[in-house]
């Protein structure tokens, strides 16, 4: 197996996508990997292995061109969907993972891939992007997300959109029913407004629970958000999520009720918002919220003086 590698290792020139992938190839079968280090799954962790070739080269491919792409792969495991980018030719990946495990195992990817794979080991969530797109340029992230620290991560990311070209993610069925939620129905939120705000989002495909091992108790679906040129509306990011966090903080209620803590006088606000004052929260357009953001702006300025 360690000849294998090595020998491969030599003979793969740099810049040739056949050959480069013809490197991840020799790699032992992943299933092999798993029992070799053993990684035995950890709830803990989140971990959900994909090791369906077909379906790691989808999302590869759904995230494509990766030829001139910075990828940033969290979680990367045992490392079936790096191998699968690599393979698609990505320019670069630095794939995080907080499992020492499998730290032996992606070096043995690394070895094959001339430079191309980066490993950070350590917690995603307090990875510092401004510092690898300083070094990198703008990151693609691309990822079979654990499903415990997905939201977080996200929103962490969508602070800071001018660092990434796009995202393809892999998230549970239902957070990706809230990510691409219209108005009206019950999945519409908070993070579809986060998300929907800035980026154009789009679910991919859907992935029943057989296909991960361990299987989990749910379907996942597989995001992909393209960040907009402009977010849908203009507002202020804090008094947009402010205003939306009140709404559905208590999202039975009527808007005029919901929002009394937050403006003076909400029916009068709401009104002038073009949104009837007896609207709950999900039936409210983004932009809906962005004009009662702007209003929020002008009552804070009002009251400063
Ligand atoms: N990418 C692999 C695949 O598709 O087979 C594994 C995906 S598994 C759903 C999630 C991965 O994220 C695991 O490898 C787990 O160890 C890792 N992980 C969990 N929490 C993490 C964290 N805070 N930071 C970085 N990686 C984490």
């Amino acid at each position: 197996m360690r000849t294998a590698v090595r020998r491969r290792s030599l003979t793969v020139p740099l810049a040739d996508k056949q050959t480069a992938a013809s490197g991840v190839d020799a790699l032992p079968p992943l299933r092999e990997v798993i029992a070799a280090y053993g990684l035995s799954a950890r709830r803990s962790l989140g971990q959900n292995f994909l090791l369906d070739l077909n379906i790691t080269r989808r999302i590869a491919r759904a995230a494509g061109p990766l030829e001139n792409a910075t990828v940033l792969e969290i979680g990367p495991g045992p490392g079936g969907l790096t191998r699968a980018l690599l393979e698609e030719g990505a320019n670069t990946v630095i794939a995080v993972e907080r499992d020492d495990r499998c730290l032996a195992a992606l070096e043995q990817v690394a070895a094959v891939v001339d430079g191309r794979l980066h490993i950070v080991a350590g917690d995603a969530l307090s990875v510092d992007v401004n510092a690898l797109a300083e070094q990198y340029g703008m990151l693609r992230v691309v990822a079979n997300l654990p499903y415990n620290i997905s939201t977080p991560l996200l929103i962490g990311w969508l602070k800071k959109l001018s660092l990434f070209d796009r995202f393809v993610l892999m998230f549970q069925s239902e957070v990706a029913d809230r990510l691409t939620s219209l108005p009206g129905p019950k999945t519409y939120g908070r993070l579809s407004v986060a998300a929907q705000w800035q980026c154009e989002v789009k679910p991919l495909f859907t992935l029943p629970p057989r296909a991960f091992t361990p299987a989990p108790k749910v379907s996942s679906t597989v995001v992909e958000l393209k960040p907009r040129a402009h977010p849908l509306a203009e507002a202020e990011p804090d008094l947009l999520e402010e205003v939306v966090a009140a709404a559905f903080g208590q999202r039975r209620k009527m808007l005029r009720a919901a929002l009394k803590g937050t403006f003076t006088d909400p029916q009068a606000v709401l009104t002038e918002s073009g949104i009837a004052p007896e609207a709950r929260a999900e039936t409210v357009s983004i932009e809906g919220f962005c004009a009662l953001a702007r209003e929020l702006a002008r009552e804070r300025a009002r009251m400063r003086g």
